[in-house]
């Protein structure tokens, strides 16, 4: 596009080619691009992002939550097999700004994910391990729009059971899933009532050998406390379900619900407008990120920072006021 991106990254457009051939290799070297913090290496990733736009799209996109342990990646592995077997590709990121699995733990994840790691159809990233959660969150909907015009159809994103991940995750997919655990009658006093209210279904994972009579119960104890709540979508009601990622029982219906929920809304006209949405939302936060990088890296408004904070801390200057001047050094 312009000659100064094109002079500092003449492989755009190549990388760009292999990439939409899916080229798994340049899919890779694509989503590093995107990782990576230096300038010239963000401006080439937007510069192929915005080449590969039309590309994107396509694909349904599933968050997946649930705690350690819950079963995570033992159901992304069966369902990720599964949906291989129904002629999908499917790729599998993260959102995980805290865990020390990042940092490029891939070997990590490959293990967690025994089969699909060696399937030819899937492509698994782990989560980029820059700090902020607002970071890899950015970086992981850029990545997804690679998988997308790399040929993938099916993403999913896998977040750990902490607060603000899965509200991202949520803004970045088309349906959230939440994970749980067979638990005794008392388990949902320790519902997360933001995540059942995020969740589009509760899965109750490990229905399986002594554990299927306390998964039934929990999957009822669930579906009591959703009556509770209003449901976000006039169009869905999110269901319950129990399965085993172990066994595989259940991973079939689990993936119906899902199909079922992307007909519901299409046809309801909100799968669109969750879409924009997202789009105009993914806006505001790259902005976000923008400002919030140059306030931490120019050393001219470091300095400045640095001067306010004490004198606000101080209290010899009213924090509008030094916001104010800081906006200022922005323009
Ligand atoms: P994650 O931390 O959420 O990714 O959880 P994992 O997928 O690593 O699973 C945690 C543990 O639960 C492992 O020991 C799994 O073998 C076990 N597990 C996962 N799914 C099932 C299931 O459906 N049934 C049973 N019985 N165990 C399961």
């Amino acid at each position: 596009m312009s000659s100064r991106s094109s002079a500092s990254s003449p492989d755009i457009d190549a990388l760009a080619r292999d990439l939409r051939a899916s080229s798994r290799a340049a899919l890779a070297r694509a989503i590093t691009l995107v990782e990576s913090r230096r300038a010239d290496h963000q401006a080439a990733a937007r510069e192929l992002v915005q080449a590969l736009l039309p590309q994107t799209g396509h694909a349904i996109r599933v968050g997946i939550t649930g705690s350690p342990g819950v079963g995570k990646s033992t159901t992304i592995d069966a369902l990720g097999m599964y949906l291989i077997a129904h002629g999908h590709k499917v790729a599998v990121l993260a959102v995980d700004p805290s865990s020390a699995r990042t940092g490029g733990s891939i070997l990590g994840d490959k293990t967690r994910m025994a089969r699909l790691a060696h399937a030819d159809h899937a492509f698994i990233r782990p989560s980029p391990a820059s700090g902020t959660l607002g970071g890899v969150a950015a970086k992981t909907r850029e990545a997804m729009l690679l998988c997308e015009a790399a040929g993938f159809d099916i993403i999913l994103v896998e977040t750990v059971g902490i607060g603000q991940s899965e509200t991202a995750v949520c803004d970045m997919t088309d349906f959230f899933l939440a994970l749980m655990l067979p638990g005794g009658g008392d388990e949902l006093q320790g519902i997360k009532k933001g995540l059942v209210e995020l969740a589009d279904m509760i899965a109750i994972n490990k229905a399986d050998g002594d554990n299927l009579k306390r998964a039934n119960i929990t999957a009822a104890d669930y579906r009591g406390a959703l009556h509770l709540l209003a449901p976000r979508s006039e169009h869905w009601h999110p269901p319950v379900v129990t399965y085993s990622a172990m066994t595989g029982k259940g991973i079939a219906e689990l993936w119906q619900k899902i199909i079922e929920h992307r007909k519901a809304m299409t046809a309801s006209g909100e799968f669109a407008q969750r879409r924009r949405e997202q789009q105009v939302k993914w806006m505001w936060s790259m902005l976000e990120q923008r400002l919030m990088a140059r306030l931490r890296t120019d050393a001219a408004i470091r300095g400045k920072v640095r001067k306010l904070e004490a004198e606000v801390a101080g209290g010899h200057i009213a924090p509008a006021v030094a916001a104010e001047q800081l906006a200022e050094m922005l323009q």
